[in-house]
């Protein structure tokens, strides 16, 4: 049933692939269309299918073509270091602030603070900490260009978020989320605060929130409140990825399990460890994977590659191809993914130790 159907924003849902199907059929979500994939190739996500489905991006590509304002909205929850979950959400941001959006990036403390309990002042320093990884990663913090807040900071997300609660009960939030505490539901109000910030600072405009499909409850009470009080804004769109799930083949990255993923601010070592642990897809000995043929649909190895460590997308296929005819080994692949993986941490940690005292600025933080 529908009702029962519900997503946690707040992480204790795995998402399996039924749900990806339920969602798209139950929630109005549009897969992207190969015509749109073709006229947004420019995104390396969307080329490379791992954002899947949207809301109205069709408008964004119309504002791209006529070459109007449009919004890019996203940030993080400074509750812990960036890693490979956190930064595709980064990059995807990254990626269309290059295809001419406006960034909008929040650091989202005031549900770092309801949702894991870390006070504001503690969240400060992981906020630097994040906004260096971002920019570390490519955004261009410029004015014209972008946007940075905090929640506890930033009036207009908290004037939004009192706005709109008369129209919320604890019904809605509820059919939404499910029972959960008053902290969850009004850093979720703060959220949509977050998400309209754009069409209240600029005026209306198209505005895209890059997101995990987790967070799609997020998007369906943003939009349904934007409809009921911000009638001349456009309702916030979003495009929607596949998860990555946990690097040794657990179904998602969880903090309880450290193999599961790894963070930009770990040791060299450690990272190395724990991709030459990540499952594969490939078969049980070698003489199988020539005659069979391995798995890349099913391997963590290819996924890190194609969601983060791998810019040539031919070399992605060709890879792909040679897995499947078997004429691709997994160890070899492996070793040439921990290089990869490796050779972009180091040059991303040299790239955003000169970066925090820019972080420090933007955030207004001594
Ligand atoms: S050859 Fe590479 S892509 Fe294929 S299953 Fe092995 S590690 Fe994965």
């Amino acid at each position: 049933m529908v009702d029962d159907f519900k997503i946690d924003p707040w992480g204790s849902t795995s998402i399996i692939d039924e749900d990806y199907t339920r969602l798209i059929r139950e929630f109005g979500i549009e897969e992207v269309t190969d015509s749109l994939r073709v006229k947004m190739e420019k995104n390396r996500f969307i080329r490379r299918k791992i954002i899947f489905g949207h809301r109205d991006l069709g408008l964004i590509f119309k504002a791209i073509e006529k070459g109007q304002p449009w919004a890019v909205m996203s940030g993080i929850k400074p509750s812990g270091p960036f890693h490979l979950g956190t930064s595709t959400t980064a990059l995807e941001i990254v990626e269309f602030q290059k295809m001419g959006g406006k960034a909008y990036y929040g650091i989202a403390d005031i549900e770092s603070w309801e949702d894991n309990g870390i006070p504001w002042e503690e969240a400060e320093e992981t906020a630097v900490d994040n906004l260096a990884d971002i920019l570390a990663l490519g955004l261009d913090p410029s004015p014209e260009k972008a946007y940075i807040w905090r929640q506890s900071k930033e009036p207009h997300v908290k004037d939004i978020c009192f706005k709109i609660s008369r129209l919320v009960t604890q019904n809605m939030l509820n059919a939404i989320y499910g029972e959960r505490t008053f902290g969850l539901y009004i850093s979720s109000l703060i959220q949509v605060g977050d998400i309209i910030l754009p069409q209240v600072i600029e005026g209306p405009q198209p505005t895209l929130v890059p997101v995990g499909i987790d967070q799609d409850p997020h998007l369906r009470l943003t939009r349904d409140l934007t409809r009921r009080n911000y009638k001349n804004f456009f309702l916030p769109g979003a495009t929607y990825h596949y998860l990555l799930a946990g690097i040794d083949g657990s179904e998602k990255m969880a903090k309880r399990n450290p193999n599961s993923y790894f963070t930009f601010n770990e040791s060299l070592d450690s990272i190395e460890r724990k991709v030459k642990g990540a499952l594969t897809g490939g078969r049980k000995n070698l003489k199988e994977q020539k005659e069979l043929g391995g798995e890349p649909q099913k391997c963590m190895i290819y996924k890190m590659l194609m969601y983060h460590f791998e810019e040539d997308d031919e070399k992605l296929a060709k890879d792909f191809e040679m897995c499947v005819k078997g004429e691709l080994m997994c160890g070899d692949h492996k070793r040439e993914c921990v290089e990869k993986v490796l050779r972009f941490i180091k040059a991303h940690k040299e790239k955003k130790e000169k970066l925090i005292d820019k972080a420090r600025t933007l955030l207004k933080i001594e």
